[in-house]
């Protein structure tokens, strides 16, 4: 191909190199400047006994390219193997993943004919920053990991996405009328890079009503930015809902690298038998080719593959008698792709993808002051079966002393002293909050060490603490649910 931009390409396993072999034939046929270095990864460097799948040597290719085309890869059944996309995605930071769901009605079956979907999920934070204990022999823990730069690259990452592809809105959701500290931070988050693009719409949903609404009537969003899980869970949903599982490419972008690769598997069972459609990995191409600038090609290439599934020339998956006129494989399906570069799709909506205008920059967000922190007080877990929750009160408040007093004990989050409901469930688990009794009074380490020594002396297994603070005077932490 000669001098082009650098990418690395992995082949991957089952039908992987099939689908590879079509895409980048298509890229080539449409005059897309790349020069491939290709890495090793799967299941034959996770059976050589690397358990992440991947070559050490693959990473300098990926630090110098910074493009990476992934095949789908075979984990190898059994214990011991390291998910290879975690590792890519953790090693090079690429904290957001993109994943447009797309109905192509009437020519791909869908249930919702107008449904153009674009899901941006945080993809480093949340449940899956993978801290997670268990403290007790019935009580386990996974910590919600939130930041403030990790939502703001995320809800920026959107609005941006949203700028340049044209799109007219963006949504969040999250679940803060729970989580008011960490979702409540990636709302506050949305709602001010939000003001800073005056020409998108946006709006929040809370997640559940969101993610009905979304599986009921995904035309009325357009891109819809959110954190980690619920994004993990539904994307998935969005893409089944478009019909479009089989179809979809995602992207996954970092500030230094980026990732693209179909949504769907190895398939194994469908290797090397010219049956796989190569679409997935093919749309995950154009948004590479887009990410590159190449938005030329990239707009040749998506509409020659519209105008291709419009014309009915279909792989076995989506092969359906009346509406597909020819069952084609792999080869067959991309030779049909190049037969139609130049061409648009009659009825489905053509791709444009126009020229980046490098004279927006982004609005820089006025960096918020620093607040005042404050120590006002500490929580301290402990477990303990020796009786009712007031015989916990009466015995941990004789660790009273120094200037902290005990104040609550919750039960799994619930309140259980100094009054609690007999219907509570109560786990041996118990967290007890202890105050100066004076809302702005600064609490010391030393005072925390201290009562820790008292708890130690009076024979108590604490598991651990966490430390309240004041942020400019407003609390730091939960209340205890019915405090
Ligand atoms: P899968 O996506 O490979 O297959 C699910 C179903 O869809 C199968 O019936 C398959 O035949 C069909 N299918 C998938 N892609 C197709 C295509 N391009 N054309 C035609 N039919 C297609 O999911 P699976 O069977 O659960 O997983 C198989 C392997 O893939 C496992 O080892 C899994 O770990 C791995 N996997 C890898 C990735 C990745 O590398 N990103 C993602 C998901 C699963």
């Amino acid at each position: 191909m000669g001098k082009g931009i650098p990418i690395t390409v992995a082949h991957g396993d089952g039908i992987g190199p099939e689908i590879m072999e079509a895409t980048l034939r298509i890229l080539e046929a449409a005059g897309a400047p790349l020069d491939i270095e290709r890495i090793d990864i799967g299941e034959k460097v996770y059976l050589a006994g690397n358990t992440a799948g991947i070559e050490p040597q693959a990473w300098d290719s990926l630090r110098r390219t910074k493009v990476f085309l992934k095949a789908p890869i075979t984990t190898p059944q059994g214990g011991g193997f390291k998910s290879l996309n975690v590792t890519v995605r953790k090693t090079l930071g690429l904290y957001a993943n993109v994943r447009p769901c797309v109905a192509y009605d009437p020519f791909v079956r869908t249930k919702h004919p107008g449904m153009d979907v674009v899901i941006i999920r945080e993809n480093e934070e949340d449940l899956y920053a993978g801290i997670e204990y268990r403290q007790t022999a019935d009580v386990t823990q996974c910590l919600k990991i939130i930041t403030r730069p990790g939502c703001e690259n995320i809800v920026r990452y959107a609005f941006e996405y949203a700028r340049r592809n044209n799109r007219k809105k963006v949504t969040c959701f999250t679940k803060d009328n729970i989580m008011k500290i960490t979702d409540g931070l990636f709302h506050r988050v949305f709602d001010e890079i939000a003001a800073l693009y005056p020409d998108i719409e946006n709006e929040h949903w809370i997640v559940d009503i969101g993610a009905a609404k979304l599986a009921d009537t995904p035309e009325v969003f357009d891109v819809v930015v959110m954190p980690n899980l619920y994004g993990d869970i539904l994307s998935d949903v969005a893409a089944q809902v478009a019909g479009s599982v089989g179809l979809a490419g995602s992207a996954n972008i970092g500030k230094h690298v980026a990732m693209f690769e179909a949504i769907h598997g190895s398939a194994p069972r469908r290797a090397g038998q010219n049956l796989a459609n190569p679409s997935g990995l093919l749309l995950g191409a154009v948004m590479m080719l887009v990410h590159l600038g190449l938005n030329e090609q990239a707009s040749h290439v998506h509409n020659a593959w519209l105008r291709t599934i419009e014309d009915g020339v279909h792989t076995y998956d989506i092969f359906k008698e009346g509406v597909s006129t020819e069952k084609v494989g792999t080869r067959e399906f991309a030779d049909a792709v190049i037969e139609r570069l130049g061409q648009e799709p009659r009825q489905l909506k053509p791709a444009r993808y126009a020229a980046a205008d490098d004279t927006t920059a982004p609005p820089e967000p006025k960096p918020a002051p620093k607040p005042v922190k404050t120590l006002v007080g500490v929580d301290v877990s402990l477990e303990w079966t020796g009786g009712t929750p007031d015989d916990l009160g009466a015995l941990v408040s004789r660790a009273n002393g120094d200037g902290l007093e005990l104040k609550l004990i919750t039960s799994r989050g619930i309140k259980v002293w100094p009054t609690y409901a007999p219907e509570t469930l109560l786990s041996g688990y118990w967290r007890c909050r202890f105050t100066t009794g004076s809302p702005d009074a600064t609490v010391t380490h030393q005072q925390v060490i201290n009562l820790l020594q008292r708890f130690r002396d009076m024979n108590l297994d604490f598991l651990k603490t966490e430390h309240l603070y004041h942020f400019d005077g407003a609390p730091g932490y939960s209340m205890g649910q019915g405090e």
